[in-house]
């Protein structure tokens, strides 16, 4: 682990284009996950299981599971005896290792197990940085409501085809789009995620994982010529072998190295607020249905959207001003 280093903090982005449109920001998971598959190891992450529209942990040895487990779905994921089946594996494959990527509380339930079990050298552990993830209950109802329960394709609560700071949400039913940007919207807003998620003790540059991923908000104020519209990555590396799995992506990526500062958004320094109408929120869920709440509890931007838009408000008027006929009388 590092000792006396601080966390090195990185601007990530995937060198293939094509890596990047695909995945939630740079594209960090792809190269990481490369690595493990190239190298005959496994990887263990979330995918979203068609057949009973659960988010799931799976353990995986081929480019193709990889790809679908490729982005964010805002829904909490289904641990059953995921876990337990890491364990087992880790026993069954004494000679193969293993890279897990979850959320922070996740990740630090896994490594307290894979600590106990003295399987902890064995995997690498990614943890990504978490707004908080909403009740599968509520999306089980939300789909159901719909009339897509079932029917679902493909889902993308990230989709970049306008740019990445505009995400829109939708599934694909039988080739047609069905938006669901109403619930990514109780999702942003903070009505639909979990209790503990405003209590998250992971909203912090720290971790006691290998790896943090995330995305890279406000990389045009610190690196411009970074910026891209389809997104960044930002990549911070908690511990000697995260560092070591990072020298063996750097062949896939172009990276910039920043400071802690640079990188602060709100989940590295706070867990979300409670909003103020929560329970409301829950009380017209039950009481006055979905598409009541769909009209009524919108959240169009994240809260980091907020934040960032302000920051470069401010920055542009303040340099309209400095350059006005006005200031130079001055
Ligand atoms: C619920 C949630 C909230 C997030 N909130 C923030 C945030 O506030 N700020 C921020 O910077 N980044 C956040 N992220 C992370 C961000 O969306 C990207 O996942 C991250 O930037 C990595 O990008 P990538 O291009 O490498 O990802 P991708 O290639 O898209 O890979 C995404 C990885 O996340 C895993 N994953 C997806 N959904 C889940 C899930 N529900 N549970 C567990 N694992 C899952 C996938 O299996 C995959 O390993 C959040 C992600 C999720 C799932």
């Amino acid at each position: 682990m590092f000792k006396n280093i601080k966390p090195l903090v990185y601007a990530v982005k995937h060198k293939n284009g094509d890596v990047i449109k695909n995945s939630s920001s740079g594209g960090a998971f792809t190269a990481l996950s490369d690595v493990f598959l190239k190298e005959g190891n496994a990887v263990a992450s979330c995918i979203y299981n068609y057949r009973n529209d659960r988010v799931e942990f799976r353990i995986y040895d081929d480019v193709e599971t990889r790809n679908l487990a490729r982005g964010s779905k805002y829904i909490q994921a289904n641990i059953d005896d995921g876990f337990k089946k890491l364990v087992v594996w880790l026993n069954d494959n004494p000679n193969r290792n293993l890279l897990v990527v979850g959320s922070g509380c996740q990740m630090e339930g896994l490594r307290l197990l894979l600590e106990f079990k003295k399987l902890r050298e064995r995997a690498i552990l990614v943890d990504f940085i978490c707004h908080g993830a909403t009740s599968s209950g509520l999306w089980q109802e939300y789909i159901k409501n719909k009339g897509i329960k079932g029917k679902i394709d493909f889902l993308c609560f990230k989709d970049k085809r306008v740019n990445w700071h505009n995400p829109t949400a939708f599934a694909k039913v039988k080739g047609k789009e069905v938006s669901i940007k109403d619930f990514s919207e109780w999702f942003y807003g903070g009505w639909a995620i979990r209790e503990s998620c405003y209590d998250c003790p992971f909203t912090k540059i720290n971790r006691n994982t290998d790896i943090t991923i995330g995305d890279f908000w406000g990389i045009e104020n610190v690196i411009p010529d970074f910026a891209d519209p389809m997104g960044v990555s930002l990549m911070i590396i908690q511990s000697e072998r995260g560092y070591s799995l990072f020298e063996k992506i750097k062949d896939s990526i172009i990276f910039r190295e920043c400071s802690q500062q640079d990188c602060l958004q709100p989940r590295l320094k706070s867990p979300p607020d409670c909003p103020k109408d929560r329970e409301l929120f829950w009380h017209d869920i039950q009481m006055k249905g979905l598409e009541y709440c769909s009209r009524n509890y919108k959240e169009v931007v994240p809260e980091y959207f907020f934040c960032h838009c302000f920051i470069k408000k401010v920055k542009s008027i303040a340099r309209k001003l400095f350059h006005s006929s006005w200031f130079k009388k001055l």
